[in-house]
């Protein structure tokens, strides 16, 4: 989203006409930053056998994913709906990476029977899958390194305590079990959370993965997850996309040389494609001068947006049809009966009640952890592509809210009783 001439466009189009046609609060994702962001790693890791899979969590509309695909690239899914969803897509099954943690056997069984691939989360999985399938079924296996790296907390995966992956203390036990079953490793996985900050972090979960693939001599890719971190803020640091694909791409080959084959090396971006393709968009509904703080209420909250209460995360803010207003401090909250600060003390354009605000990179996790919290309606969606608004998702109704109630009437049973 740029200012250009005191209005602000993507690719274009003004915010505010999109606002003005498909209502608010929305949600608009920019194609042109996708294919950009995608551009940015392929160039990267122009010297290795590079597959990038789409971390589909991260913003799951189906009309994303598909743009995903005509991208020329794949996808990597952690529910066997998100798997549904990617195969209406278009996406062929051997496209679709599946990474679940600590789901059922039943789930595995039928995402193994649409025909995805599957990286193994526990040893009692990788035994499951030696005894139903001996060794017809190749796997990947997702390793705990026990590095602690990353952003907020909540968001780091490849510690020792996280509940993800198998511990790298239990490559014997791994495999032990490979061997009893004769299971087909042909991939090796980490993925050890968000936000990471430079290039050495990778690299020591990268070198955990040359070492383990000594014990697996059939593998075909080494899957280094994602954790790319985006700026949120002016001057915030984010992962440096050239030196990473530079280091690691001279580390990988090294290891290929030694390994005695190329591999491929694969990610699974989610945050760093779409975070700042997205905005929200939101109405100002009222603006209240409190003694110590001016708060601005909008017609949004954590329903919407939950990554600055669940993650502490900072999404910058802007005025979108007041940008030449005078700056004034405000705080930022939503209309939800909780608190549900979405920024605290930002200087924004002098905000009127009706303004148009738009919460920036607000494209992943945004939509796809909205809720219908205090029975409103999640937002519609919409995909500027080629200079063009295309609506993606419907606003939400009444109907929508009702659709998997039962009504069930107790007033007579109630009085027949009391009578
Ligand atoms: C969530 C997830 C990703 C994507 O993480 P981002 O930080 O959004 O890039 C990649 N791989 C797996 C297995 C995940 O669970």
């Amino acid at each position: 989203m740029q200012l250009e001439q005191n209005r602000y466009q993507i690719q274009g189009v003004n915010v505010l006409d999109m606002a003005e046609e498909f209502g608010l609060p929305l949600y608009v994702y920019d194609a042109d930053k996708i294919a950009e962001k995608i551009g940015q790693l392929q160039a990267a890791f122009r010297g290795v056998p590079l597959k990038i899979k789409y971390a589909a969590k991260a913003l799951t509309n189906v009309s994303i994913l598909k743009l995903m695909r005509s991208r020329g690239i794949d996808i990597e899914v952690v529910s066997t709906n998100e798997i549904r969803l990617a195969l209406l897509a278009g996406f062929e099954p051997g496209q679709i990476m599946y990474t679940p943690s600590g789901v059922s056997f039943t789930e595995i069984q039928e995402a193994l029977d649409l025909g995805v691939r599957l990286n193994v989360d526990s040893l009692p999985l990788l035994e499951w899958m030696g005894q139903q399938y001996g060794d017809r079924k190749p796997v990947g296996i997702r390793i705990n390194p026990h590095i602690s790296e990353g952003g907020n907390v909540k968001i780091q995966t490849g510690h020792i305590d996280s509940k993800f992956g198998i511990s790298i203390a239990q490559r014997d036990q791994i495999r032990a079990l490979v061997e009893q079953y004769s299971i087909p490793i042909i991939g090796l996985h980490i993925h050890t959370g968000s936000d990471f900050k430079n290039a050495d972090a990778f690299l020591n979960g990268a070198e955990v993965l040359f070492e383990l693939a000594s014990d697996y001599p059939n593998l075909q890719f080494l899957d280094f997850g994602s954790g790319f971190k985006v700026a949120y803020r002016e001057g915030d640091h984010s992962t440096d996309i050239v030196e990473l694909g530079r280091k690691v791409t001279v580390a990988f080959q090294d290891f290929c040389h030694q390994y005695g084959r190329q591999l491929e090396l694969w990610f699974e971006p989610g945050k760093f494609l779409v975070s700042e393709s997205g905005v929200l968009l939101v109405n100002v509904n009222i603006v209240k001068e409190n003694p110590a703080r001016t708060f601005v209420a909008v017609d949004s909250g954590l329903n919407h947006l939950i990554r600055p209460m669940m993650y502490d995360a900072y999404h910058e803010i802007v005025n979108v049809s007041n940008p030449a207003g005078e700056p004034k401090t405000y705080s930022v909250v939503g209309y939800i009966c909780e608190t549900d600060t979405l920024g605290w003390d930002r200087s924004l354009n002098e905000v009127r009640p009706g303004d148009v605000l738009a919460l920036k990179n607000a494209g992943a996790y945004g939509f796809s952890m909205s809720s219908n919290y205090n029975s409103r309606f999640r937002p519609a969606e919409v995909l500027v592509f080629d200079g063009k608004p295309y609506l993606i998702r419907r606003r939400e109704t009444f109907d929508d809210l009702m659709r998997n109630q039962i009504e069930v009437d107790f007033e007579e049973e109630i009085s027949v009783k009391n009578n």
